[in-house]
C-alpha cells in the first residue's frame, strides 16, 4: 500500500464496504469527505482513514 501523503485517497473497494452508521445508506467520496447518498451526512477522513461516526459527521 502506498503512503498517502500528497492527496487523500480512499479506495473504491473501501467505499463499497463502508455504509452510513446513521441510516446504513451507501456512501461516496467527495473531496476529503465521505458522504451518505441517503441522508447526506458527511464523514471526515483523518490521515486517510474515514471516521464513520455519527458524532463526527456534519452537513457542511
Ligand atoms: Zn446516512
Amino acid at each position: 500500500m502506498r503512503l498517502l501523503k500528497e492527496k487523500l485517497m480512499v479506495d473504491k473497494e473501501l467505499l463499497d464496504i463502508l455504509a452510513c452508521p446513521s441510516c446504513k445508506g451507501d456512501v461516496f467520496l467527495e473531496k476529503d469527505k465521505i458522504v451518505c447518498k441517503k441522508c447526506g451526512l458527511k464523514y471526515p477522513i483523518k490521515d486517510g482513514i474515514p471516521i464513520m461516526l455519527v458524532e463526527e459527521a456534519g452537513r457542511d
